[in-house]
Order: structure tokens, then C-alpha cells, then sequence
């Protein structure tokens, strides 16, 4: 999809605290999936020109290193101020780009902000321990150093938050950083990245390489990269981690998932239709925490269906700048012709599809990539659909006889990003919390997103790696320890 780069505006790299236009050969449309309107042009930058933002993090490294921690979190005092100034400016970007709708794109960047303010919390947050006489004479102690350079690469769905559950822990903690974002949705970050350079950070220790797979690539492969955080899609995700390990990186790589919610027949059936509609449709199913799978037991199969399915169809979907629009297109022509062909492998398979989203056609959208909600009751075990991760907006009604039989369908799931239940039962909600094979639980919550100052914790197929985006997890993932025994004493409890 090479483009004729004079009649768009061009994404550009930016490294060593300069704006740099990449001489790339190949350069991409970035479409508003709402309008299939291109609206600006984005390279596909090479392995050169991420070594050249690679080598400006190491030059700027030594100097943030010895930076007190206390001055390195100022510029991030500023960002914050300048993200809350510019929330809707920036809400815009996110929803012309990802299509998402407006309301929600302030809501990812309001996750966004929030890690922002917890790394503020560095100069406690980075602290070692130390205990006095570990033999008599002898003191030991255990602090925490950056790496160096780490790479933060993203995926499309979230372009306004991802970014920050690495960004703001790793410059914090001392490291300086290359990012390179969806080059599906580059525009976000380069206007965050405009408002980085207000903040005093100095040059080099923010970089940004705009493309693909050759970035990646460099990025996994330069021997000045201490550590990579990923988020995409599974397959990708154990590729980044295995090139990554294979040169001895530290890697943290977050997959994509199926999630299931189990629905209790004793639940509130009025709020968790809401919720779980919300949790399967918002951001048009394109969230890694989306719920994929419903599974009802005893009367809930009714009730819930019902419920759902009413709800499904009455969703408005659109432009997600339109006021009232409560869900927005998915992301590529691709994206949509995979998902309804998935929908149609699920009907083929013996599922019922009782609210269909295809072949959607939006008024002054004609041209948006669109699906509605869709709805799929009766999915057998054995469709390719049970452990396929759909990423649109589709769910799938299965229904188990008991607790037990559904606990055991998440078990047999290769992804364990997120499992949420919904009861009004204490020892149902227990039962299900100690035993459920997923990192992120929801009891009553549809979407169980960990606040910043939690570990962002899928499990399985959904992540490789050992230390979790966000909080304390992420100062353990860009730091390394070093534990320090000195003897200054006269006294000795050894004779020599
Ligand atoms: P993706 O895997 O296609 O792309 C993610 C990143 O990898 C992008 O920056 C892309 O340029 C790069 N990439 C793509 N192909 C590559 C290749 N062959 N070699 C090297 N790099 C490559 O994912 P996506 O479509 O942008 O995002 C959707 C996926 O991300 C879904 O699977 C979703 O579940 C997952 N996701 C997971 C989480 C989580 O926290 N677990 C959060 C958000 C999204």
C-alpha cells in the first residue's frame, strides 16, 4: 500500500530529540476505519534508522542514569499536566485513527495518565533494602539500577495507552527508550511525543521509530538492547520473546486471549447484561480483555440470552465522533471480512446466530469498516471458534451444566489473559477467584483492566515473560538488582 507521499501529511521518526523524516522505500496509508478516508502517510523506517535511534538512547543514557530520580520524574509532573490539557485533542486522534468512539478514547488515555502519576511515585517505588550486621561488622544491601536501552513495541487497539504501561516506569527507573508503535496508528504517539519534547526530557532519552517488522526486528536484534516490552497478538508475542531471549534480552510480551465469563443463574441479570455487553462490544470487541465467551448455567441460558440479545441489538454503532454513537467500526477491510467469516465457520459448526452484525452498512459511512454486534448461541466444544481469538464484536453463548464443567472449558483454553464471573454468591465468587486459570479475574466486572499501580497479569498463551507491565512489576522489569555486602568495622566475627 505504498502511497504518493506529497499528497499526505507524513508520520516522522523522532530521535535524538530531533523530527526526522525516514527515507523509507515503503510508506503506509493510515486509514479512519469509520471513512476508509486516508489521512496521513506512515514509513515503513529500516533496520538503519532504528539503529540510529537505538545508538541515540545509549548516547543519552549515562547522563539520565546519573540523573537523580527525583529530577527524572519532573518531566513526567509536566506530562501529566499536558495530557489532562490536551485530553481531547488527543481523544480525537485516537478515535481518527482506531476508530474507536470518542468517549472511549478518553478513557484509555485517562489509563494512560494514571501510570503516568504512579511512576511519579519512583523515589519510593525504586527503593532497595538493607540490613545492618549480616555478620557481625558486615552490612548488606540491595539496590536497584536501569538497564540501559529498553524497546517498547504496540499494537493497534489501545494507541493512546499501551505505550504508557512501559514509557513512563522505564525513563523513571533511568533507562532511555525506543518506541515503535502500530504503524496502523502512528498519529497518536507523534503528538504525544510533540508534547514529550515540552517537558525538559533530554535528548535521546525518548525516541521514536515509526513501522513494521524490520524495526522489530533491529530492535530485537542490536546488541545495545537490554530489554523489550511487547503487545500484540499471540504468535507475534512468542516470536518477540524467543528473538529477544535468543540475544539475551529481558522481553515481557503480552498476547492476545479469549476470555470467558461464567453467568451464575443468582446474578443480578439487569447489570450483568449491561457489563457484559459493554465488556464484548465496547471498542467493537477489539480489547485483549474483551469477553469472547459467555457461559451460562441453569436458568441464565435463558435469561441472559434474552437479555443480551436485546441489548446486542439496540447498540447504535457509527462514526465514534458522532455524539450517541456507543460503538465504532473495527480496524481494516480485513479485520472485517476475517470476522465475518468467523461468524459464518461458527453457523457452519452448528452455532445459531440470533443477532447478526454483518453486512453492515452505516448511513454517510458507507465506506467504514463496520460489523454490529453479533451474537452466537450454542458454540460447540469442538468449533475452531471455542479457542479462536475473534477480535471483533462477537459473542459466544455456551452453556455448561455446572460450575465445575465450566471451570474446566477455561482450563482447556490456550489463553488465560482474563476470566470474570457473575454472582451475587460469596463462596460462588471464592470458588471461582482461587481456582479460575487466568492473571486478570473480574467478580461482576466486565473488563478486569488492573489499575497502574497492579501488574497487568495475563497468564498462558496470553504472555511470556516472567514480570508484568504496570506498578511495581514494571521497576522489577527495568531494573536490576545489584546486592552490595561491606565491612567497614573493626570487629570481625571470623578470625583470620
Ligand atoms: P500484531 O501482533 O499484529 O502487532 C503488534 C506489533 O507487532 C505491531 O507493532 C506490529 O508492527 C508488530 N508486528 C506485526 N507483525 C510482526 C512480525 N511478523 N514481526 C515482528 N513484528 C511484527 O497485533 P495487533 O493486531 O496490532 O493487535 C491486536 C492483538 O494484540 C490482539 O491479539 C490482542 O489480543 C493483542 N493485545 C494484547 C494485549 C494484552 O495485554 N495481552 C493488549 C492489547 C492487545
Amino acid at each position: 500500500m505504498a502511497v504518493t507521499t506529497a499528497t499526505r501529511t507524513k508520520v516522522l521518526n523522532y530521535v535524538g530529540g530531533s523530527w526526522v523524516e525516514s527515507k523509507a522505500a515503503e510508506w503506509r496509508d493510515i486509514v479512519n476505519p469509520a471513512t476508509s478516508e486516508a489521512i496521513a502517510t506512515t514509513p515503513l523506517s529500516s533496520a538503519a534508522e532504528t539503529g540510529a535511534a537505538i545508538e541515540a538512547a545509549a548516547a543519552a543514557f549515562p547522563a539520565w542514569r546519573r540523573t537523580p530520580t527525583e529530577d527524572r520524574i519532573q518531566p513526567l509532573f509536566k506530562l501529566k499536566m499536558l495530557l489532562e490539557e490536551h485530553l481531547d485533542e488527543l481523544s480525537r486522534i485516537i478515535t481518527l485513527e482506531n476508530g474507536k468512539t470518542f468517549g472511549e478514547s478518553k478513557g484509555e488515555l485517562r489509563r494512560a495518565i494514571e501510570n503516568v502519576e504512579v511512576s511519579c511515585g519512583m523515589p519510593t517505588m525504586m527503593q532497595g533494602y538493607l540490613l545492618e550486621d549480616v555478620a557481625r561488622g558486615i552490612d548488606e544491601f540491595m539496590i536497584r539500577q536501569p538497564l540501559g536501552v529498553v524497546a517498547v513495541i504496540t499494537p493497534f487497539n489501545f494507541p493512546g495507552m499501551i505505550p504508557f504501561w512501559f514509557l513512563p516506569y522505564a525513563i523513571a527507573t533511568g533507562n532511555t527508550l525506543v518506541l515503535k508503535p502500530s504503524e496502523r496508528v502512528p498519529l497518536t504517539m507523534q503528538r504525544v511525543f510533540q508534547l514529550l519534547e515540552q517537558t525538559g526530557l533530554p535528548k535521546g532519552v525518548v525516541n521514536l521509530v515509526n513501522g513494521g517488522k524490520d524495526v522489530v526486528d533491529a530492535l530485537l536484534d542490536h546488541p545495545k538492547v537490554r530489554a523489550v516490552s511487547f503487545v500484540g497478538s499471540s504468535p507475534i508475542a512468542k516470536y518477540v520473546y524467543a528473538r529477544a531471549a535468543a540475544s539475551g534480552k529481558r522481553a515481557q510480551c503480552q498476547g492476545g486471549a479469549k476470555n470467558h465469563v461464567i453467568v451464575l443463574p443468582d446474578a443480578d441479570m439487569k447489570t450483568a447484561t449491561q457489563i457484559i455487553g459493554d465488556s464484548a462490544f465496547g471498542c467493537a470487541g477489539q480489547r485483549c480483555l474483551a469477553v469472547s465467551v459467555a457461559l451460562t448455567i441453569g436458568e441464565a441460558q435463558k435469561t441472559f440470552r434474552d437479555s443480551i440479545a436485546e441489548a446486542a441489538a439496540s447498540l447504535r454503532v457509527g462514526n465514534g465522533l458522532e455524539e450517541g454513537v456507543q460503538m465504532g467500526p473495527v480496524i481494516t477491510p480485513q479485520s472485517k471480512t476475517r470476522i465475518e467469516s468467523l461468524i459464518a465457520k461458527g453457523e457452519k459448526d452448528g452455532a445459531k446466530v440470533i443477532v447478526d452484525g454483518r453486512n453492515t452498512k452505516i448511513p454517510k459511512c458507507e465506506a467504514g469498516h463496520f460489523v454490529k454486534p453479533t451474537i452466537l448461541d450454542g458454540v460447540p466444544a469442538t468449533s475452531e471458534l471455542t479457542d479462536t481469538e475473534i477480535f471483533g464484536p462477537v459473542l459466544s453463548l455456551v452453556h455448561a451444566r455446572d460450575m465445575t464443567e465450566a471451570l474446566a472449558i477455561l482450563e482447556r483454553s490456550p489463553f488465560g489473559n482474563q476470566a470474570s464471573l457473575f454472582t451475587s454468591s460469596g463462596s460462588a465468587a471464592r470458588r471461582f477467584r482461587y481456582e479460575a486459570p487466568a492473571g486478570n479475574i473480574g467478580i461482576n466486572i466486565g473488563v478486569a483492566a488492573p489499575m497502574a499501580y497492579f501488574p497487568f497479569t495475563g497468564w498462558k498463551g496470553s504472555f511470556f515473560g516472567d514480570m508484568h507491565a504496570q506498578g511495581r512489576d514494571a521497576v522489577e522489569f527495568y531494573t536490576d538488582k545489584k546486592v552490595v555486602i561491606e565491612r567497614w568495622g573493626e570487629e570481625h566475627s571470623r578470625k583470620f
